[in-house]
């Protein structure tokens, strides 16, 4: 069935994104918004908008039967639930099919499977993708715990088997910390998911995270080749890149065919994105989890491969076969991405929502800002402070980090602190223009950089 109306479960950027895929495709748009959101971007641009309730994301964003319930008083043939919120909640997708609309993503029970990340090392083992050194299956106990840990060694990582967005991860450095840590991750992670099942990994230190795009209509699968995104802060990602361009070719070949392996394994349909941890001393991968929708990080695909995505996704929900073959997707130049936050890179990232006084945006060849701002919007302070992405492209890695920075400069968001500063910075650091980084390197770059900011500080009082 060819989709013909479309609501968009989501807010923020990625709201913004759809509709224009959407309108782009000849498809009518309903957003649905909470109270805090009536003002939002998306609610402009969409051809209908819909208040399903209070500010709290749990009332809203995340309440399947106000969410449902728009989407039949709209009469709408699909809806697209973006990322975070119910993006990866199978019970929804089952819900959104029971009142006969389109889910715009893979079908619930490939959701459900790859969702539980131990299942999802199940799969990738019978893919013969090679996984994180670790448990098999969820940790039964404490004792059991300490068995892994013995064979594998320290330090070791526990994670919530329902974990994401970079929480319900913690690292033992050795058995005292494991027996102290586990108890608290397990409460941590039934209070955070509901669901408070544990696994272990091996640390792979100074690894970078590598992860793989692909794209399914159910039967035929393919790879839109990798992002290197290990510049993260807290386990969340700050800048990324594709292609990853310090990965030896074989390696890319070898990872990419994996992650369309491990999709054909469960006849994956709509976008989705496999991640792994990549050491380039041993220049061994592992599988670490799949997200069974679109990514944040998206657009540096698309300017890389010229394919848009979430047009992609929504044409294959509609039951189209995928419009590009493997041999079609040839990635050309290099891009990167800047995630914009409200947060004050100087008071240890504190949101700081707030009114937009000022707008400017860099445009030009190669140039992309994807955002859900506006001169005079109000940034509510009830959600995630991404306020857009900085997407730049060009034919070299080198000349793409000139145009970044000089896209950066011309970025000007009044009004609030947000994260322009720390990506002028790393664009003009020694470290990232060599693509010297691992998923730790923020992390101890901001050390330094603080400590050197307070000590000049501190020589000049
Ligand atoms: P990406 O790789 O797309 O950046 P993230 O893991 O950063 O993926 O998640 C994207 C969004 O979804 C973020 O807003 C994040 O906070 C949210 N998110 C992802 N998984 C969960 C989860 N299990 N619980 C809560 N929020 C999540
Ligand atoms: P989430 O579901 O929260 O995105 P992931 O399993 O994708 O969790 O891990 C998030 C990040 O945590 C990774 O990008 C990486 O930086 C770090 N990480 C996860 N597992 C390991 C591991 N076994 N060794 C080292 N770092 C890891
Ligand atoms: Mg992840």
């Amino acid at each position: 069935m060819t989709i013909r109306s479309l609501l968009v479960a989501n807010r923020g950027e990625i709201a913004v994104r759809i509709i224009k895929a959407a309108q782009a495709l000849g498809i009518r748009t309903v957003q649905v918004h909470s109270a805090a959101d009536a003002d939002m971007l998306a609610v402009k641009l969409a051809d209908e908008a819909i208040d399903i309730g209070p500010p709290a994301a749990k009332k809203s964003y995340l309440n399947i039967d106000a969410v449902i319930g728009a989407a039949k008083s709209a009469r709408v043939d699909a809806i697209h639930p973006g990322y975070g919120f119910l993006s990866e909640n199978a019970d929804f997708a089952d819900a959104v099919e029971a009142a006969g609309i389109i889910f715009v993503g893979p079908r619930a029970d490939a959701i459900r499977l790859l969702g539980d990340k131990v299942a999802a090392r199940e799969v990738a083992k019978r893919a013969g993708v090679p996984t994180v050194p670790g448990s098999d299956g969820r940790v039964s106990g404490i004792g059991a715990a300490r068995e892994i840990a013995d064979k594998t060694g320290f330090p070791i990582m526990i994670k919530a088997a329902a974990g994401g967005g970079g929480r319900g991860i913690r690292i033992a450095n050795d058995m005292a910390e494991l027996e102290s840590q586990y108890p608290l991750a397990s409460a941590e992670a039934l209070a955070a998911f509901g669901d408070g099942g544990l696994y272990l990994e091996k640390v792979i230190a100074r690894a970078r995270h590598v992860e793989v795009q692909i794209l399914g209509d159910g039967e035929n699968v393919v790879h839109c080749y990798e992002r290197e995104c290990s510049p993260q802060r807290r386990r969340q990602k700050v800048w990324e890149e594709a292609q990853a361009f310090l990965l030896p070719d074989s390696v890319r070949q070898e990872l990419c065919a994996s992650a369309v392996a491990l999709a054909r394994e469960v006849k994956y349909r709509g976008a989705g994105t496999v991640e792994y941890l990549y050491d380039d001393e041993t220049q061994e991968f592992y599988f670490i989890e799949v997200n069974t929708r679109i990514q944040v990080e998206h657009p540096v695909t698309e300017m890389i491969t010229g394919i848009d995505l979430v047009q992609e996704m929504i044409r294959v929900a509609g039951g189209a076969k995928l419009s590009v073959d493997q041999r079609d997707i040839v990635p050309r130049g290099h891009a990167i991405e800047c995630r914009i936050n409200a947060e004050d890179v100087s008071r240890d990232f504190m949101p700081t929502p707030g009114r937009i006084t000022r707008l400017n945006v860099p445009e030009g060849e190669g140039v992309r800002f994807d955002t859900m701002l506006y001169a005079g919007y109000s940034i509510p302070p009830f959600y995630d402070s991404l306020l857009g992405k900085l997407i730049v492209w060009a034919e070299s890695r080198d000349a793409c980090l000139d145009r970044l920075r000089k896209a950066l400069q011309h970025l000007e968001i009044g009004g609030v602190p947000t994260t322009v500063s720390l990506h002028l910075a790393l664009a003009n650091d020694e470290s990232v223009r060599r693509g010297a980084f691992h998923t730790r390197f923020l992390e101890g770059w901001l050390e330094a950089e603080f400590s050197r900011q307070s000590q000049s500080k501190s020589e000049v009082a």
